[in-house]
């Protein structure tokens, strides 16, 4: 049990107080031993509230118009009668102090919006750290019954692939540049993008925005094969203009309702559920001030004991780590919860 009484945050995230959104999300941010002990409880208790959302990333380089667009959508969206939270996962600004989002001027009217929720990138460190404070934030707005959640990332370094493992689909947004459509674009997020929108198709850019909407959908074709299942869909739009941007949506609930009649949707989640789980468990090893190996020899053990390969659990763990087998034993008692549902 932890120091913190939990009932109030409970009570106010599930009647979607902001106040208590934003005392909770500072608990599950706080690296603080006895804030991450309540911060795990009190997510344990909105688990089963969480769920409900359009679960969206999205990534383009610095410039490509992310907060306009992000602010234009947004405000579309509570205007049709949802609750929207924008998130952003962006490691560096630890370093600069920064942050995307940062910038909020590009999303005025969505910053004052009663119905929307922006949460500026937590400066908790590594990138691990960030995505999972991230993800923790998404149970506690989805517990709060908003409806569309949205990731924002930079298109640097591996930002964008922490941020698919937590989301349903990846919107990639691009500009028209002259030339090779495709010069600049890093191929990882070719691969990881479910709708390709090329912004900035305004003005006398339109035909450029278009052609470079053509030549990266033959390229996609090429890089991802006829026969996939998913034609990734490559369109226009212009944030600062609003147009496009219905199209852009309606292609993100496709591709929902694609993976939705596949029984995908809830497999991703699930698998995704069960990579964040072990990350956490694994953090918990490190914890006890084991070294980075020993946890990772720990958890392997307990993979082959779940699987009925190992012998004994306590034997492997002995053999594997050099630690007395009783003090594995009782971590997993302590954390029976976090390992059952692996
Ligand atoms: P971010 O860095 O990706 O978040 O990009 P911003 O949203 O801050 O936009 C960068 C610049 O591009 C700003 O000056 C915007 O006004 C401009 N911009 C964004 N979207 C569009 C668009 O659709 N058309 C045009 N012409 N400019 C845009």
């Amino acid at each position: 049990m932890s120091a913190i009484d939990l009932a109030p945050y409970v009570e106010g995230v599930r009647s979607g107080s902001r106040l208590w959104i934003g005392r909770a999300i500072t608990l599950v941010e706080s690296t603080r031993a006895d804030h991450r002990e309540a911060a795990q409880e009190l997510l344990v208790e909105l688990l089963p509230h969480a769920g409900g959302a359009r679960r969206i990333g999205i990534s383009g380089v610095p410039g490509v118009g992310k907060s306009t667009f992000i602010g234009a959508l947004g405000s579309q969206l509570t205007a049709s009668g949802s609750k929207v939270a924008v998130l952003a996962v962006d490691p560096s600004s630890t370093r600069s102090g920064g942050s995307i989002l940062g910038d909020k001027t590009r999303m005025d009217a969505l910053a004052t919006d009663d119905d929307a929720f922006i949460r500026p990138s937590p400066t908790a460190g590594t990138l691990g750290g960030v995505a999972k404070a991230t993800r923790e934030t998404m149970v506690v707005m989805e517990a709060a019954g908003y409806d569309v959640v949205i990731v924002e990332t930079v298109g640097v370094g591996q930002s964008e692939t922490a941020v698919a493992e937590m989301v349903d689909s990846f919107l990639f947004l691009t500009l028209a540049r002259t030339g090779d459509s495709l010069q600049g674009i890093k191929r990882g997020i070719l691969e990881i993008a479910d709708v390709i929108a090329v912004n900035k198709a305004d003005g006398p850019h339109t035909r450029d925005a278009q052609r470079a909407a053509r030549e990266l959908e033959s390229a996609l074709t090429m890089l991802r094969g006829e026969r996939d299942p998913w034609q990734v869909p490559v369109l226009t739009c212009s944030a600062q203009e609003r147009t496009g941007l219905d199209d852009v949506w309606a292609a993100l609930v496709r591709h929902q309702e694609f993976l939705s009649s596949r029984d995908e949707l809830a497999a991703k989640r699930a698998r995704q559920q069960v990579d964040w789980t072990w990350q956490m468990v694994r953090e918990r090893l490190l914890g006890y001030n084991w070294s980075e190996w020993t946890a990772d020899g720990m958890l392997e053990v307990y993979a082959a004991y779940r699987d009925g390969v190992g012998s004994t659990v306590t034997d492997e763990v002995e053999k594997a780590t050099g630690h007395p087998a009783r003090s594995f034993a009782d971590f997993l008692r302590d954390h029976a919860a976090a390992f059952r549902s692996i």
